[in-house]
C-alpha cells in the first residue's frame, strides 16, 4: 500500500481503536507476549505505520530489525505475491523447490571468506542459533559453548540459556542446557575488566577470556564461540577494537568454531552485508533471520561447506524451514539491497544519526554515550555521567514521550537504558530528521520531568 512519507496525529496515541483492540488483547494474549507501543497497525509502506486510528508515525525500529529495506517494501510485496501464486509450501524434505536453493547460493556467495559454504534455512533467529551449535557440536565432537556476557540469542530452550539477560528472559524458565559457558564482552563504556580506554578494553577482556578458555573450559572441550558482531538486544554495544579478530584468531588455533550471529548486525544495517565484515574476521558459520525476508519469517545458518556436511542426512532441518514465500521475499530483500544502494545508505542514515546524536549529547547530560555502526546507532542514557547510573526511567519515559508524538522507537541494554535507531534503510532524509526532531524534544520533557 502507498502512504505518504509523513508524520500525522489525527487522535492521541493512543487513539480509540487501539486502545479497544488492546483491552481484546489483554483477553486474548497472555502478557508475557510483551508489547513496547500500545498502538495497532493498520497499514504500513517505508517508513511509515499507520495505526488503526489513522495516525501517521515515524518507524525508527522497523519491527525490531526486521524491515532494513522497509515496511512492506514494494518489491518484497511482489515477489511473495507472484510466489504465492505458484505455491506457498512443498517442505524441503519432500519436494523440492528452487527459492530455497536459490537463496542458499546468494548468501553462500554473500558470507565472508574464500572457502565453499553451504546455507540451509529455519523459522526464526533462535532456530538459527539452535542449529550453528548442533552442527559446531556434530563437527568439532566436543560439546562446549561459549557465549558473551550481554548476549541475546533467542527465546528457546539452548538459545534462551545462551542469552545473558535473566529478567526477563531466563527468570523462573529452567533448568538451563548444560556446557554452556559465558566470558566478558569488551564493552567499551562499562568495560567489565576495568580497562579505562577501548584498547585497553580489549586487551583485558582478551586477556581474561583466553584464560578462562585455557585454564576453566578447556580448548579441547569448546565446540563453538558464539558472537554478536555488535551486541543488539544488549545495548548496541559495538565491541573494543580488536577484540573479535583475536577471539577469532583463538579459535582458529584451536579447532573453536567461530560463529557470528548475525540475526540484527546482518543484511545491511552496518553499512555491510555482515557486522562481521567490519573486524575482518571470516566466521566458520554465521546465523542470520530478522531483515532476512523482509518481514516474513526466515532464518538463515551458513557455514564452511565442510563444516555444513558433516552433519549426517536428517540430522538437521524442520517442516516450514526454508518456506518458499519466505525464500522468495529474501530474493527480493537481497535484490533491493544491492539495486537501491542500501549498503552505502545505511552508512548515510548511520552518519545522520550519529551527528545529530551527538549534538543532542552536547546539550544533554542525560545522554552518556552515542555509538554505533552504519544504521545500527543507539544512545546510552545515564542519571549521572560520573556514576553512569543507567537511566532506564528516563529511557521508558521516552519511548512513551515519542509514540505520542508520532516516532517509533525501541530500548536495549542489560540495564534498560539504551535507545536504540533502527530506521528502514529506505527512510527519506526529511523523515529521519523530523522522527530526531520528535526525540529531541521528548528528551527535553524528560529532563523536565526528572528535574521536577
Ligand atoms: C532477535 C535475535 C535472535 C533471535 O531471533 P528470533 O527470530 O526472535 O528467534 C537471535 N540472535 C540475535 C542477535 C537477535 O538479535
Amino acid at each position: 500500500m502507498d502512504i505518504p512519507q509523513e508524520r500525522r496525529i489525527v487522535t492521541e496515541i493512543p487513539g480509540p481503536r487501539s486502545r479497544a483492540l488492546l483491552e481484546r488483547r489483554l483477553q486474548a494474549v497472555p502478557r508475557g507476549v510483551f508489547y513496547t507501543t500500545p498502538i495497532f497497525a493498520d497499514a504500513t509502506s517505508g517508513a511509515i505505520i499507520r495505526d488503526v486510528d489513522g495516525n501517521s508515525l515515524i518507524d525508527l525500529g522497523a519491527g525490531l530489525a526486521v524491515l532494513n529495506t522497509g515496511n512492506s517494501a514494494p518489491g518484497v510485496t511482489e515477489a511473495v505475491r507472484a510466489q504465492l501464486d505458484r505455491f506457498t509450501h512443498t517442505c524441503m524434505h519432500v519436494t523440492m523447490n528452487e527459492p530455497y536453493l536459490e537463496l542458499a547460493e546468494r548468501l553462500n556467495e554473500l558470507v565472508p571468506g574464500e572457502e565453499p559454504k553451504r546455507t540451509m534455512f529455519t523459522n526464526s533467529g533462535a532456530e538459527a542459533v539452535e542449529n550453528a551449535v548442533k552442527i559446531s557440536r556434530y563437527f568439532t565432537k566436543r560439546p562446549g559453548v561459549v557465549v558473551f556476557d550481554h548476549a541475546f540469542h533467542g527465546r528457546t530452550l539452548l538459545a534462551m540459556t545462551m542469552t545473558a539477560k535473566v529478567v526477563p528472559y531466563k527468570q523462573s524458565l529452567g533448568p538451563f542446557i548444560p556446557e554452556v559457558y559465558r566470558l566478558p564482552y569488551a564493552y567499551p563504556y562499562r568495560c567489565p575488566t576495568g580497562g579505562h580506554t577501548p584498547e585497553e578494553c580489549a586487551e583485558s577482556c582478551i586477556r581474561y577470556a583466553i584464560d578462562q578458555m585455557d585454564k576453566q573450559i578447556g580448548p579441547d572441550n569448546i565446540a563453538c564461540l558464539v558472537v554478536e558482531p555488535i551486541l543488539g538486544e544488549g545495548g548496541f554495544v559495538v565491541p573494543a577494537p580488536g577484540f573479535l579478530p583475536r577471539l577469532a584468531e583463538y579459535c582458529r588455533d584451536h579447532g573453536i568454531m567461530f560463529v557470528a550471529d548475525e540475526v540484527q548486525t546482518g543484511i545491511g544495517r552496518t553499512g555491510r552485508w555482515f557486522g562481521i565484515e567490519h573486524e575482518g574476521v571470516a566466521p566458520d558459520i554465521v546465523t542470520t533471520a530478522k531483515s532476512l525476508a523482509g518481514g516474513l519469517p526466515l532464518g538463515g545458518v551458513t557455514g564452511r561447506a565442510e563444516v555444513m556436511e558433516s552433519v549426517h542426512v536428517g540430522g538437521v532441518g524442520g517442516t516450514f524451514g526454508g518456506n518458499p514465500l519466505a525464500c522468495a521475499a529474501g530474493l527480493a530483500v537481497l535484490d533491493a539491497i544491492e539495486r537501491d544502494g542500501l549498503l552505502e545508505r545505511a552508512e548515510r542514515i548511520g552518519s545522520l544519526l550519529t551527528r545529530r546524536l551527538r549534538e543532542m549529547a552536547e546539550r544533554f547530560e542525560l545522554i552518556g554515550e552515542v555509538r554505533g555502526r552504519g544504521a545500527m546507532v543507539a544512545m546510552e542514557l545515564v542519571e549521572d555521567r560520573q556514576t553512569k547510573a543507567p537511566a532506564n526511567h528516563a529511557a521508558s519515559r521516552l519511548i512513551e514521550e515519542c509514540y505520542a508524538q508520532g516516532v517509533i522507537i525501541l530500548k536495549a541494554g542489560t540495564y534498560d537504558n539504551v535507545i536504540r535507531f533502527l530506521p528502514p534503510l529506505t527512510i527519506q532524509e526529511e523523515l529521519l530528521g523530523e522522527g530526531l526532531d520528535v526525540v529531541e524534544k521528548a528528551i527535553v520533557a524528560v529532563e523536565a520531568d526528572a528535574a521536577r
